[in-house]
């Protein structure tokens, strides 16, 4: 069994596909685990290839994959190369809010997501026990808040209907995102919704509170990004400085401009 996990660094994909195999593991499955991003620590794409299998596994590369599990929009022109007619694909992209409607932590998408991986293996001649994951969550996120949420996360995703994550991939067009900049004769104000993932560490730190979230803008991951009351912002940078992905850029106008 070939699965493919995809989205983005910060997703938690790489956590997901070692509760995955850690599992299989215990189970006495043969398992391999291939992580693949880029020298980006986060919002890269992050892939991780795992094979999970009865008989000794003699070339962990696959090139095809049983099962494609697809987090977000930005992935998709990297994984459609690893579907044939057998693929099972797992459309997540649009369940992004799944986790606030089921008063879950937005963190825990990628348990919700493990969840519906772990069903369509069962369906296969592979079964993972569910009780065998929620031990490896344990392990692996035992020491961080939101333990119980993240095991009933991966519940949700187990019983999900099929129908809720099995839209073709074809029907889904790629977003495209234009910076959105804001400027007044002392400043100009800009936020990349391709890049902000909507963490709100801006907002936090804003010293006059003039970034709020904006309903009606969407970032890469369908969620809310802020917006700038520029009555308010006095050009300070601070909102850029700590954006931990660079999504904001400042720039203060001097005298003789
Ligand atoms: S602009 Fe940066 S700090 Fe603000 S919400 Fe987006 S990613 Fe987080
Ligand atoms: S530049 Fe300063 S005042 Fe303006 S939004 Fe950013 S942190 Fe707030």
């Amino acid at each position: 069994m070939k699965i493919l996990l995809s989205g983005e660094g910060g997703q938690g994909i790489q956590t997901m596909a070692k509760i995955l195999v850690g599992a299989a593991y215990n189970q006495h499955y043969k398992v391999n685990y291939m992580p693949h991003y880029g020298v980006e620590m986060r919002m890269g794409i992050s892939r991780a290839f795992v094979t999970i299998s009865s008989d000794k596994i003699t070339y962990p590369k696959f090139s095809k994959a049983d099962i494609l599990s697809v987090m977000t929009k930005r992935n998709l022109n990297l994984v459609k190369e690893f579907i044939d007619k057998n693929t099972k694909v797992i459309n997540a992209i649009d369940l992004v809010d799944l986790p606030e409607e089921r008063n879950l932590p937005t963190t825990s998408f990628n348990m919700i997501v493990l969840g519906i991986i772990v069903k369509e293996i069962n369906k296969s001649n592979i079964k993972i026990d569910k009780e065998k994951i929620l031990e490896e969550i344990n392990k692996f996120l035992g020491k961080k808040p939101d333990l119980t949420k993240n095991r009933v996360a991966f519940e949700v995703g187990y019983d999900l209907a099929d129908n809720m994550y099995s839209k073709l991939l074809k029907s889904v067009k790629p977003d495209k995102f234009e910076p959105i900049i804001n400027k007044d004769d002392k400043k100009e104000h800009i936020i990349y919704p391709d890049i902000c993932k909507g963490c709100g560490i801006c907002l936090i730190k804003c010293p006059v509170g003039a970034l709020s979230w904006d309903k009606n803008k969407k970032n890469f991951l369908g969620k809310p990004i802020p917006k700038v009351d520029m009555e308010k912002c006095i050009g300070c940078g601070i909102c850029e400085d700590i954006c931990p992905d660079a999504a904001i850029k400042v720039n203060k106008k001097s005298k003789t401009n």
